[in-house]
């Protein structure tokens, strides 16, 4: 009998393959003592389980394609390592000697005491290096305990697999992509997470927020995933089956309809050329902005260079990086968005929760993450600077929320370049310096930013989460997700207004840039400047080559000022099916 779930599509598309499923959940481990005569043996038993992790880590290796960036492969490395470090192989076997205990529960003792040394350290980057040691340590202990689900690789492959898990990182959901699986599907997660708009930006179709999965699903059902209308059906019968793949053929003739506009510039139908940039975080993103053809990249995401990985990459290395980026976009011009990491943008295996303490939304991330850690955030600026020298380079700074911030901002980014002066290395003196707009305090002072930036770009998936106190990755609280909530849509206003006052350009970045229900809106409010994934730029696009400004403008400033909900979700229904 067929069954249908139902959770958020985060990313469309239509998938029907063989559900392969990774079961997680926390480890529970008990102590149990070993006879004197076993002891030996259980050592062995460790150190085997050791040996079996490090082979299904160099099998994972060796399947992702050649042309993967290094920092995917990377982390595997890394973890390779680790199961070579005496920390990990050594210590729990001394315990096992010493203590007579069993290895689950050695290994345990072992990992709670190397994370409180971890959790100990002042320096935040290296704090996040705690889930790598859970990662490789959390890999043993199933081997141990002979759980084998919860891996993210099996013997053959995934092609064409659906993934069914908890949860995805980021970093998983690259991993997974490159095995050539089909969709996925989360227990957890929101249509704003990190992972979320990995799936869309890779077009890869996908469904969170599906509660049951592990209940009631398992590993080899066949399932159709609808990542638009967020529902996963198991084992369907040949009806449905038929009509999921006459969907898929529709979808296919969307995306080719979609792409003959690829040529075709954004104007207005009065004429108002629209400023249409992309937005990308890994280096397989920037082949889409010339297929897109955009206008260059908006927001470049750096925080993907920093994960996956043991040690933040040093100044060098995020230059080389970033000329490859300028160098590729051919002229183009490139928003280098300083690190934004913590909350959801952890690095590998942190899993629900994070490491910023208990609300990591709301902690030490991004600008504030980089003014407290100056030797992660200088050599970025300084590569930043370099690059900016080779091509059309613009600097953005993420999660602004006082000026006084921004003031320290400015003053690190002086100091950098009156270093790389010293030093005879280049940079344009005239780099212009914008900021995101995603703390509700920044849009209600835009005004005060606005004065002392060259550009703003509003980046609405942080500001509807914290306008509207809702944890972007939560999915208990994503029913509250509303770009068209009347405080959201004022703040955003304000912010347009204030950039339209300074005489600065003003762009949106989030998710609502991305979304064809939202561009007449937007448009009406003042906006000119999109930046989204670019593979939903064709689509955005096609709705404003047939909408007028001049039309438009009256309508929503009458919308805003009733201020009402319904009003809006009314009006903004009446603007998109209105011809112009
Ligand atoms: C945003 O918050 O809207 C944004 C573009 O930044 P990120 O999604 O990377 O936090
Ligand atoms: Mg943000």
């Amino acid at each position: 009998m067929s069954l249908a779930l139902t959770g958020i599509g985060i990313s469309r598309g239509i998938a029907i393959g063989r559900a392969h499923l990774i079961v997680r959940g926390s480890i529970e481990v008990q102590e149990s003592a070993i006879p004197d005569r076993l002891i030996e043996e259980e050592v062995a038993r460790y150190l085997d389980a050791v040996a079996t992790a490090r082979r299904q880590l160099r099998s994972i290796r060796d399947r992702i394609p050649k042309e993967t960036r290094v920092d995917i492969t990377a982390f595997i490395d890394t973890y390779l390592l680790m199961l070579d470090d005496a920390t990990i192989v050594n210590t729990p076997v001394d315990l096992i000697r010493d203590t007579g205990c069993n290895a689950e529960w050695a290994l345990k003792q072992q990992r709670d005491a190397v994370v409180e040394v971890f959790e100990q350290m002042n320096d935040a980057y290296l704090r996040t290096r705690r889930d790598d040691v859970d990662h490789v340590i959390n890999r043993i202990q199933r081997i141990l305990l002979s759980t084998g689900q919860g891996d993210l690789h099996v013997e053959g492959g995934l092609h064409g697999a659906i993934v069914l898990a908890d949860d995805l990182t980021p970093a998983e959901t690259v991993l997974l992509q490159h095995q050539g699986i089909s969709a996925f599907a989360t227990e957890y997660g929101g249509p704003l997470s990190h992972t979320a708009i990995l799936a869309r930006s890779v077009q890869l179709p996908a469904v969170v927020g599906v509660h049951g999965i592990q209940h009631y699903l398992q590993d080899g059902d066949t399932l159709i995933l609808d990542g638009q209308h967020g529902v996963l059906i198991a084992d369907p019968d040949e009806n449905t089956l038929e009509h999921y793949r006459e969907r898929q053929v529709q979808e296919a003739r969307r995306r080719s309809e979609l792409a003959s506009l690829v040529q075709t510039p954004a104007v207005t139908l009065d004429q108002r050329p629209i400023r249409l940039m992309a937005n990308i975080e890994l280096p397989e993103d920037i082949e889409a902005v010339s297929r897109e053809n955009t206008q260059g990249v908006g927001l470049y995401r750096t925080e993907f260079l920093f994960m996956n990985r043991r040690e933040p990459p040093d100044e060098e290395e995020q230059y080389r990086c970033y000329l490859g980026v300028i160098e590729a976009l051919n002229g183009k011009p490139l928003t280098i968005r300083t690190l934004d990491m913590g909350a959801d943008k952890q690095v590998d295996g942190a899993g629900k929760g994070g490491l910023c303490g208990g609300n990591p939304a709301l902690g030490l991330r991004a600008i504030r993450l980089c003014l407290k850690d100056l030797g992660l955030f200088r050599p970025q600026l300084r590569a930043i600077l370099r690059a900016s020298a080779q091509g059309p380079v613009r600097m953005m700074i993420p999660m602004l929320s006082n000026t006084h911030e921004l003031r320290q901002v400015l003053n690190l980014i002086e100091e950098a370049k009156y270093s790389l002066q010293r030093q005879g290395l280049a940079y344009d003196p005239h780099i212009r310096i914008g900021g995101m707009i995603e703390v509700p305090a920044a849009a209600l002072s835009a005004a005060a930013f606005a004065r002392r930036l060259d550009f703003l770009s509003i980046g609405t998936n942080d500001l509807i989460q914290y306008t509207l106190a809702i944890d972007r990755v939560d999915d208990e609280v994503n029913y509250l997700y509303d770009p068209l909530h009347p405080a959201v849509l004022r703040l955003i206003k304000m912010v347009i207004d204030a950039g339209q006052i300074a005489g600065i350009p003003v762009a949106m970045c989030g998710e609502m840039a991305g979304d064809p229900r939202y561009t007449r809106l937007l448009l009406g409010m003042g906006l000119t400047e999109f930046s989204m994934h670019p593979s939903a730029l064709q689509e955005v696009k096609r709705v404003i080559n047939q909408s007028s400004i001049s039309t438009l403008a009256p309508r929503v400033d009458d919308l805003l000022q009733s201020g009402e909900a319904d009003q809006i979700v009314a009006g903004v229904e009446a603007i998109n099916s209105s011809l112009y």
